[in-house]
């Protein structure tokens, strides 16, 4: 048994954490609810988000590569797009358009491409087994009641072999990692078994998506690649478009709380017209959709603290959005998925397999931690959203949030300031970047935001 993992969920947490876990025990088991087609990207109903824009910042590229070599290198040669942002990118910040200054590398593809391309190159890995369309119940004590020692599954449609005592097919394994995503029911196993459920940190801007597919218009010489079309709080309305494979624009609109946007065909173009910028509207409004809009609402931030746990199992960890998600606007899910992977990879590093169950409480710190800096952005700033719900900021993230108004109206025109800005949004550099009295002096030296919400005037080409 100190040779057999399993990790639950094949979305992008658990895909990577399988890879990692590789190459230190001769076994992995990848059990995964779905049944996804192996041929080709498709749509699979585990994963609702992809049929909204995704967005993988630089690092996690860089970190999926190092993991993965070749991953991108298929993706791209399937559609996906490596753009600059904002150099191909036409952004509207909530101060102004961004310049041509400098960015970041953004991946812009499909989530089923990606979702495709990252299993089809961990499947390839024999030492992991994948089984699809089976679907995890429960955890599995052992009898000192000290650790977690299994799970329990079912073959969705029938069950299948050695029942345990509380039904489904029990599979042991020295560690198991839960990574099945926002609908993790990790807490109640936990709870069934015996121990303590983790606190909950939870901040919801009552965020909406509706996406939908258009024809992508012949490239008539149009100067960006891709548009963003940010909301504020004194008008909470955006919007993203994004090209995908296949000849396509795939186009987002978002709203906080009762500026929720429609998910109705014959009111999507009216609502892209109502943004701050009619710039999407005038992209979108002779181009053939191809699809109606989808809607998705449950956009929280939610960081489960098992991390914090005072008495947890040996052999149990939680990775991915099953521990912490964020507000997706922000784009750093994928990418945080992969920092954990690579914690894991490191906290695994010194330790013999048989060591690894005692030492999962360490290991769970090192993966937790890795959200730190993706939550304070994206908590922070939906923070300054007055229908936000969630504990109030504390006096320093007032000061921050002030600070980091004055860092967009920078980062729109400042080369200095703006490398640092996007170095921080994609998760290279830490915050303090920002901190440094370079940049602060720049900074302050910038005004604050405009007044007025609406921005008619938009580069047309640059
Ligand atoms: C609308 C939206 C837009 C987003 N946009 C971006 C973006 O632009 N950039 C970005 O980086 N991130 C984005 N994200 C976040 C990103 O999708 C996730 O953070 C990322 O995929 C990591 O998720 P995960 O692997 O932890 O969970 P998931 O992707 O949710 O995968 C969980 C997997 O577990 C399986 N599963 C669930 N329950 C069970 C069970 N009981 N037994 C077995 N299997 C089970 C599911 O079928 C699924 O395959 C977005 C998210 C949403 C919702």
């Amino acid at each position: 048994m100190d040779d057999h993992v399993v990790v639950l969920g094949a979305g992008m947490a658990g895909l990577l954490a399988a890879r990692v876990l590789a190459e230190r025990f001769a076994r992995v088991t990848l059990v995964e609810r779905d049944a996804p087609a192996q041929d080709a990207p498709a749509f699979r109903p585990g994963l609702p988000q992809s049929r909204h824009v995704h967005v993988l910042w630089s690092r996690g590229v860089r970190l999926i590569d190092e993991l993965l070599p070749g991953v991108t290198g298929e993706v791209l040669a399937r559609g996906g797009r490596l753009l600059e942002s904002p150099g191909d990118l036409l952004w509207l910040s909530p101060a102004d358009w961004f310049g041509k200054v400098p960015g970041a590398q953004i991946l812009v593809a499909g989530r089923e491409l990606i979702d495709w391309a990252v299993r089809r190159a961990v499947l390839a890995d024999p030492r992991i087994t994948f089984r699809g369309g089976c679907e995890a119940t429960g955890l599995v004590a052992d009898a000192a009641h000290r650790a977690v020692v299994g799970v329990r599954v079912r073959d969705r449609g029938h069950d299948r072999g050695s029942a345990g005592p509380l039904g489904g097919e029990v599979v042991r394994a020295s560690l198991v990692v839960d990574a099945t995503g926002r609908t993790s029911k990790a807490p109640a196993w936990l709870a069934e078994a015996g121990w303590a459920r983790p606190d909950v940190t939870r901040y919801d801007s009552h965020l909406a998506y509706s996406s939908r597919y258009f024809r992508a218009p012949p490239h008539d010489g149009r100067a960006w690649e891709a548009m963003y079309v940010q909301g504020r709080p004194d008008l909470p309305r955006g919007a993203v478009l994004v090209p995908q494979d296949g000849g396509r624009w795939l186009v987002t609109l978002v709203g906080n709380g009762r500026h929720a946007p429609p998910t109705r065909a014959e009111e999507f173009l009216g609502y892209a017209r109502t943004l701050r910028s009619p710039a999407l509207y005038d992209a979108l409004r002779e181009v053939e959709p191809l699809t109606a809009p989808t809607g998705f609402r449950h956009t929280a931030n939610e960081w489960r603290h098992y991390e914090r746990l005072a008495d947890p199992p040996h052999g149990f960890v939680v990775i991915g959005d099953a521990t912490c998600r964020f507000n997706p606007v922000y784009g750093h899910g994928m990418t945080v998925a992969a920092l954990a992977a690579r914690a894991l990879r490191e906290a695994l590093a010194p330790l013999e397999p048989g060591e690894v169950p005692a030492a999962s409480r360490r290991i769970q710190r090192r993966i937790s931690a890795t959200a730190a800096v993706a939550w304070q952005i994206a908590t922070s700033e939906d923070l300054r959203y007055p229908e936000t719900e969630g504990p109030a900021p504390d006096r320093v993230t007032r000061v921050l949030q002030q600070y980091m108004t004055r860092v967009m109206v920078a980062a729109n025109t400042d080369p200095a300031v703006s490398g640092r800005f996007f170095g921080v949004l994609s998760l290279t550099e830490s915050p303090n970047a920002l901190l440094t009295p370079a940049v602060m002096l720049r900074v302050l030296s910038k005004w604050r935001l405009p007044a007025a919400p609406m921005t008619p005037d938009y580069p047309l080409s640059r």
